[in-house]
């Protein structure tokens, strides 16, 4: 192990024998006494030696060997070291393009994972996730380009018929894109998104294994209404963790996060929603048939879908990572209104059933 101060850092001094790492004061991380020798070794623990020869080094700038090795332990509780080492592994694992691209979202991770060797831990478990985004519209292609970028090693769009301006946003397909058929336009905003040649991608085959994860992002946002679906049923019986997703009208809309059998499913929200609106069953068949009430100009504003991608392919990262999102149990709401993000609780529904279903067997 190669230990160096988390690049991610900032210094600063609080007085003159206080050095302070990091801005955000509730997350800093504090060091008292900050003499010139304790500086200079400090300058030294920068990803080129492990930690015998930090020793050593603290000895040779006068700090000493045991309040070197008593430093290294404190910096380590206080969460602001990461293991050089680990970290060039885990990004060795992407194209070179890639892995200055992820230099920031690395950063990030070793943040919020604090331990030396958390973050690349995680970058290299992102590596390996197939994802599946199931729709290539405004939100879908934007959540699939923001989860390539982000690490996802796999992740194929799946979506028919031909890009129309509407399914265009500046984090998903372009307006270059117009009348290319949509999982070949998907396809390479992802490979774009993770700086790899735009090249036939890989497709899954129908017998193969399950995706790691699934995002529910229909073109029409139906995400938010379309729990209970023969497809949403599907992936329960398969053990297999979805999300959705959508913009409806001037609502977005993340979650449910199903994690199968142990947290609320989508079918569980459309019980709830007929529980509060007994006319609710009618609109939604009306809403699913493509009847002659669909809106004649369907509404996506396109900073409340690229917010709500963000915010999507954020929550599927947390998950993955090992994290709750707030739509495990839940879902979040944002309007085009105020832009303000809202969480509502999901509980089980009594005559659901999905989570005394038993898991699927493997
Ligand atoms: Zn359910």
């Amino acid at each position: 192990m190669r230990l160096v101060l988390k690049p991610a850092l900032s210094r600063s001094w609080r007085d003159k024998e206080t050095l302070q790492f990091g801005t955000v004061t509730r997350y800093a991380g504090v060091l008292d006494h900050a003499d010139k020798a304790l500086c200079d070794f400090l300058g030294l623990v920068d990803g080129t030696r492990d930690r015998p020869a930090l020793l050593e080094a603290g000895e040779r700038v006068g700090l000493g060997r045991e309040p070197a090795d008593t430093l290294l332990t404190e910096l380590e509780e206080i969460g602001l070291l990461d293991d050089a080492e680990a970290t060039d592994r885990a990004l060795a694992r992407f194209p070179q393009q890639h892995r200055e691209l992820l230099g920031p979202d690395l950063a990030s991770l070793s943040l919020v994972h604090s331990a030396p060797c958390a973050a690349p831990a995680i970058l290299a478990r992102r590596a390996d996730a197939r994802i599946e985004v199931r729709g290539a519209g405004r939100v879908g292609a934007a959540v699939a380009a923001v989860l390539a970028a982000g690490g996802a090693g796999t992740v194929t769009v799946a979506d028919g018929g031909r890009v129309r301006p509407g399914d265009c946003s500046p984090a998903g397909l372009s307006p270059g894109d117009v009348g290319r058929l949509r999982s070949t336009a998907a396809r390479e905003a992802v490979q774009r998104a993770s700086a790899r040649p735009l090249l036939p991608g890989p497709r899954r085959k129908p017998d193969g294994p399950p995706p790691d994860f699934v995002v529910l992002a229909p073109r029409d946002g139906s995400a938010a209404f379309a729990g209970g679906t023969y497809e949403a049923r599907l992936l329960l019986r398969a053990g297999v963790p979805h999300l959705y997703v959508g913009v409806v009208e001037e609502f977005g809309v993340i979650g449910p996060l199903v994690i199968p059998g142990m947290s609320a499913c989508g079918h569980c929200l459309v019980l709830r929603r007929e529980d509060e609106d007994a006319a609710w069953p009618r609109v939604l068949a009306q809403l699913a048939h493509g009847g002659s009430g669909q809106a004649r100009t369907p509404a996506c504003d396109t900073a409340l879908a690229t917010a709500i991608a963000g915010l999507a392919a954020l929550q599927v990262q947390v998950y993955l990572d090992g994290g709750r999102p707030p739509s495990v149990d839940g879902w979040c709401e944002v309007s085009a209104r105020d832009g303000m993000p809202r969480r509502l609780r999901l509980r089980g529904h009594p005559d659901c059933g999905c989570l005394w279903q038993p898991l699927p067997p493997g």
